[in-house]
């Protein structure tokens, strides 16, 4: 199906084109967020979404697009599989969605999956000690990372188990010497947690940098804090940001919404 037709068909009156629509805009958009903070990887990462009501359906990156080119009509449509059930004549690249695939599979209630390579990620993807709780949202994070140590390029069948073991029932992972993930039950979730993760792990490159001791806060005060913080992951505070942040978008660049 061509980009025209796509686009046609979404301007249809039902309230399922409707939503298919507004996931699409809401998955562009969060390319082109992350794209203007330069935290896209050439053609080498990837968000994805489940598309609503409809089973077994998601929305993916063509393979070789980048971030700053997505809209919300060029987006795949591939299955669990990766297949392009759409037509479209674009692939998925099958090492980038795999890192998705798995997550879906093993986790009904995730809607949205999202996987950078930055470089302040990355780099503390690569420390041992992992995110310290050095800043207030760091804090609230405690106890929400999982790791995956590294295993090579891609992500082997026989390794698979192992990633999902890693993550757990916790929204983000640190996948070791490689990168960061999050995912949602929404992709303002998703794009939430991403955010302040990424945001965390650059104010830790910056005050290590510096090599003065870093002030921790107590153990008491973290347990105290992750325990009644109002977490970034919650629907309500994640929406106010991800509203900001579109109606910005939509005052500088909105052909992400075509
Ligand atoms: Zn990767």
């Amino acid at each position: 199906m061509n980009i025209a037709t796509k686009q046609s068909n979404l301007a249809g009156s039902t309230s399922a084109d409707a939503s298919e629509l507004e996931v699409r805009r809401q998955l562009a958009a969060c390319y082109r967020m992350f794209a203007r903070r330069n935290m896209d990887d050439l053609i080498y990462t990837h968000l994805s979404a489940r598309i609503p009501g409809r089973e077994g359906r998601f929305l993916f990156i063509p393979f070789g697009m980048l971030f700053e080119e997505v809209t919300a009509s060029n987006l795949m449509e591939v299955d669990i599989e990766g297949n392009d059930v759409a037509d479209s004549g674009q692939a998925v690249n099958p090492a980038g969605w795999v890192v998705h695939r798995v997550v879906y599979e093993a986790l009904p209630a995730a809607q949205s999956v999202m996987h950078l390579h930055t470089i302040c990620g990355t780099a503390v993807s690569s420390q041992k000690a992992g995110l310290l709780p050095i800043n207030q949202f760091a804090v609230t994070y405690n106890g929400k990372i999982g790791y995956h140590d590294y295993d090579g390029p891609g992500l082997r069948p026989e390794e698979q188990k192992s990633f999902i073991a890693d993550l757990g029932n916790r929204p983000m992972m640190f996948l070791r010497n490689h990168g960061t993930l999050t995912l949602g039950r929404s992709i303002v979730e998703a794009f939430t947690l991403m955010h302040y993760l990424e945001r965390s792990c650059e104010i830790q490159i910056m005050a290590q940098a510096g090599g003065a001791e870093l002030a921790l806060p107590q153990e008491h005060i973290i347990e105290t804090t992750v325990a009644t913080a109002q977490g970034v992951g919650d629907r309500s505070f994640g929406d106010v940001g991800f509203r900001a942040l579109l109606r910005k978008l939509d005052r500088e660049d909105p052909s992400y919404r075509l």
